[in-house]
């Protein structure tokens, strides 16, 4: 047979998506692909039911259709200080998984450099590897997740930087990043003349006082950001694949043929039902779904403090990096990987995570992260079930 591609032995599946797999095996609850467990919001499902009668159910626009580009540019508009011009800088992909990769083929040459935080959510490599370029990684430091300003420039200033994909807030670590962290980003990206593309799906999931700040909304960072979003989590519809990318006209121009060889366009009626959906929302649905998340964290924060589990602390986002270390020096984990472990948890204690070495890309073995995008009830079963781990150390 013929051998296949030299791009496709480069990377692994998914490991979140494995653990999903594993998880539904073994029936334990699965805290590991991060996504809702309730219906999204009436609003939705009553537009996706009207469409089925009334259609659309040919093709829309290829780069989205255009009443759903106006309702998103709305929004967006107002969140980037600036008007996003629904004709020529947005173009609507299957997901923000398309829309990353889309910017990737969209912005780098093979042989380009692409600097990615470490933790870094694991599409990012496999998309820098399909795009032909090579990544350049840099710590976000636990328990923190800060970066160190020099090693960052240092990153930043090697020959062929063509971008920095900046995940904010951040997934796995749940850092929201501050106004001074993304104006040093964006003074690099000035200063060696790159473009930053951002991944924003969980703008709105941000907790106690931090704020989520696009970066396109930076002084003369709109014409060099990318700015990927989805309408998964705002709206609690990951299985409708709908997401977007917001650029400047030249850039979306590009993107948009590049969106349209791939997939020709997203779902139409999916597009339609959403977009009836969203004109209906004001300022406080996106207040909801803040509120909805804070209470989840409190919960799940709240529950594993009560139970002794170490974990990170997120700022956004909903997930968490939980501390395995005191269970990895047991006799019964000696030489355990994390991969093992989170095997180990599915099978014995009922709870599916993903093992940290998936996320960093220093050898790190010692964290897992869980999400809480769960009801209160699947949350609450869940630390009773994590509850028999840490009896482990007692
Ligand atoms: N973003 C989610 C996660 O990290 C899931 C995304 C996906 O699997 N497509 O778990």
């Amino acid at each position: 047979m013929p051998q296949l591609s030299n791009r496709v032995m480069t990377f692994t599946d998914s490991v979140i998506r494995r653990m999903t797999r594993i998880s539904e095996e073994y029936d334990a609850i699965n805290l590991s692909q991060g996504y809702p467990d309730w219906d999204p919001p009436r609003e939705i499902t009553d537009a996706l039911a009207q469409v089925a009668g009334e259609g659309p159910h040919q093709y829309s626009i290829t780069f989205g259709a255009k009443n759903l580009r106006e309702a998103l540019c709305k929004i967006e508009s107002e969140r980037f200080g600036r008007t996003v011009d629904p004709e020529q800088e947005i173009v609507i992909t299957c997901g923000s998984t398309e829309a990353m990769m889309t910017c990737m083929m969209t912005v780098c040459n093979p042989g380009d450099k692409v600097v990615i935080f470490s933790p870094f959510y694991e599409n990012y490599g496999a998309d820098t590897i399909l795009s032909g370029a090579d990544p350049i990684f840099v710590p976000l430091t636990p328990p923190e997740y800060s970066f160190d300003r020099a090693q960052l420039a240092e990153a930043c200033s090697q020959p062929g930087v063509k971008a920095l994909i900046l995940c904010n807030p951040s997934n796995p670590c749940g850092k929201v990043f501050k106004r001074d962290e993304l104006e040093f980003i964006a003074s690099l990206a000035k200063k060696y003349d790159f473009y930053v593309v951002t991944d924003e799906v969980y703008e709105y999931i941000v907790f106690d006082d931090h704020e989520h700040i696009c970066m396109a909304s930076l002084p003369g960072m709109f014409e060099r950001t990318l700015t990927c979003n989805s309408l998964s989590k705002t709206y609690s519809i990951t299985g409708w694949r709908l997401g977007y990318v917001i650029g400047n006209a030249e850039a979306i121009e590009a993107a948009r043929k590049v969106h349209d060889f791939l997939t020709v366009g997203a779902a139409a009626p999916i597009q339609e039902a959403a977009c009836r959906a969203i004109e209906a929302f004001g300022p406080d649905y996106y207040a909801g779904v803040k509120q909805e998340y804070q209470e989840k964290r409190d919960l799940f924060v709240k529950g594993l403090d009560a139970i002794g589990i170490p974990h990170s602390n997120p700022e956004g986002t909903y997930f968490i990096m939980v501390d395995i270390t005191k269970y990895l020096e047991l006799p019964q984990f000696a030489g355990m990987s994390d991969l093992e472990f989170c095997e180990w948890m599915i099978r014995n204690i009922g709870v599916a995570a993903v093992p940290g070495s998936s996320f960093f890309r220093e050898p790190i073995n010692h964290l897992i992260r869980l999400h809480f995008a769960r009801s209160e009830s699947v949350l609450n079963d869940a630390l009773s079930r994590l509850s028999k781990m840490a009896d482990l150390l007692k």
